[in-house]
């Protein structure tokens, strides 16, 4: 468990084990999207990265 890099007073256990950073759920976005990186198939991050991304089309879009 660790602290949320944007939020200071959330406790959390998702972390990015590349950068070694905590990321509450609000925050679950992956780090490095675009590079290689050797957690990838078992980060729970990166999952959910997609998920959100699945799940708001649109926004995706509009912010890209
Ligand atoms: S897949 Fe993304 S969030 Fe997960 S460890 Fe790698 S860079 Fe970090």
């Amino acid at each position: 468990m660790g602290k949320c890099i944007n939020h200071p007073e959330r406790e959390t256990s998702f972390m990015c084990q590349k950068y070694g950073v905590y990321m509450c759920e609000e925050c679950l976005q992956c780090r490095d999207p675009d590079l290689y990186c050797k957690y990838r198939e078992s980060c729970p991050i990166w999952f959910m990265t997609k998920k959100k991304n699945l799940d708001e089309p649109k926004q995706a879009a509009a912010a890209g």
